[in-house]
């Protein structure tokens, strides 16, 4: 039997899409030209930047970001009104794979919610 992971995304409000840097490799970036129906030169204009020569180990690219009333900004395919991922099928590779241990925000979001008695509470942070 699958081991149980220690957090729980479907509970989360997405903090790690409000991460800064989501980087994008070549491609993740075909992937979402063809989810999209995109050329790969039109994907990159519409989704990417050129991300910073440090993380090109995870992908030369980053992901363009949005306004959000809870983090400040959030990665642009954010689903908002439902909290969750919009391209789950064609997301980074990055999301695929993190966390690979705990999730530090889900063991602060659990404090916080049974600390305030509040189910549904987004748990602050100081992104931006
Ligand atoms: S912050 Fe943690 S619990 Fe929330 S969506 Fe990301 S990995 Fe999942
Ligand atoms: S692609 Fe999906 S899972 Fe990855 S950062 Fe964006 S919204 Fe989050």
């Amino acid at each position: 039997m699958a081991k149980k992971k220690p957090y729980d995304c479907s509970k989360c409000p997405g903090y790690c899409c409000s991460y800064h840097i989501i980087p994008v490799t070549e491609k993740d970036l075909k992937r979402l030209a063809d989810h999209f129906g995109l050329s790969v030169e039109a994907a990159k204009k519409k989704f990417v930047t050129k991300g910073r020569p440090e993380d090109k180990k995870d992908g030369p690219y980053k992901i363009r970001r949005k306004a959000d009333e809870h983090f400040g900004k959030i990665c642009r395919f954010f689903d908002q009104e439902n909290r969750r991922c919009g391209v789950y099928t064609a997301r980074m590779t990055i999301c695929r794979t993190y966390p690979s241990g705990r999730c530090g925000y889900y063991e602060f979001l659990k404090i916080e919610r049974a600390t305030q008695d509040d189910k549904d509470l987004v748990a602050g942070t100081w992104n931006d």
